[in-house]
């Protein structure tokens, strides 16, 4: 969630989240960004930064996924600036395209280590303000959440349950009718069942279009990230009438 910061200053994160109304309890990290640009978690809430107006403080919970969240900061500062230079337009082009891979569950042994050997040269190189920023960003997230985005490559899972490319479709057994809605809908073959049973997804030819979970009457079909309901692996009667 983003909150907009009114007077300039310097603050620590904890007083700024106290004066947002803003409970730390539950949040993973805190996005500053400039002129501070500084991705904090919380055994650094207490450290100062500097903020202006219009300075937008971004936080994160279970749910936000860390690759993602990256992937967005390096596009807002990129946007940002009109600076050519090489290592801040160049470098902020090649992050976001890894980034952008990762989420879309295209990413590669070894991605990680590009980010990391590219980052430190923005932050000396860049001649922008943002290109520093996105080399630093870079830094202080795979510093505190590297085994999270090397999931979505080496696990193939997205843990926060976030990016859609890592989702699956499953039909819960306690709500499924066996209404035909979703079999009817699909349109790739995904989904097995017959009227009166509770219809199962094969995950491998889904798509994820999301057209069966629009249509289910029930509320049946739900998505998952890293923790998937157990769900049968054929259509059976159905418990529900
Ligand atoms: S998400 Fe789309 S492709 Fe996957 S099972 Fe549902 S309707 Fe079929
Ligand atoms: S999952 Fe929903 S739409 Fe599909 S058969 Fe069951 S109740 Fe009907």
């Amino acid at each position: 969630m983003d909150y907009a910061i009114t007077t300039a200053g310097t603050a620590t994160v904890s007083e700024l989240l106290s004066s947002l109304g803003v409970d730390p309890s539950g949040l993973k990290a805190v996005w500053v960004s400039l002129p501070a640009a500084a991705f904090v978690t919380p055994s650094g809430f207490d450290t100062q930064v500097e903020v202006a107006e219009g300075t937008v403080l971004r936080t994160y919970d279970a749910k936000n996924c860390m690759a993602d969240a990256l992937f967005n900061i390096v596009q807002e500062l990129r946007f940002a600036t009109e600076c050519t230079c090489t290592f801040g337009h160049e470098g902020g082009y090649q992050i976001a395209t890894i980034l952008k891979d990762i989420c879309s569950k295209k990413g590669k042994p070894g991605d990680l280590a590009l980010m990391r050997d590219l980052a430190p040269v923005m932050v000396s190189q860049a001649l922008c303000d943002e290109g520093k920023a996105i080399g630093r960003a870079v830094i202080q997230v795979l510093d505190a959440f590297a085994d999270e985005i090397e999931a979505h490559i080496t696990k193939k899972v997205c843990p926060a349950g976030s990016c859609r490319a890592f989702q699956t479709y499953h039909v819960l057994v306690s709500k499924c009718t066996g209404c035909g809605k979703c079999l009817k809908a699909c349109q790739d073959d995904a989904i097995l069942g017959k009227p009166k049973f509770v219809h199962v997804i094969v995950q491998k030819n889904c798509t994820q279009c999301n057209k069966c979970l629009e249509v289910c009457p029930e509320g049946a079909v739900v998505t998952a990230g890293a923790d998937k309901p157990k769900t049968p692996p054929k259509p059976i009667p159905c418990k529900r009438k």
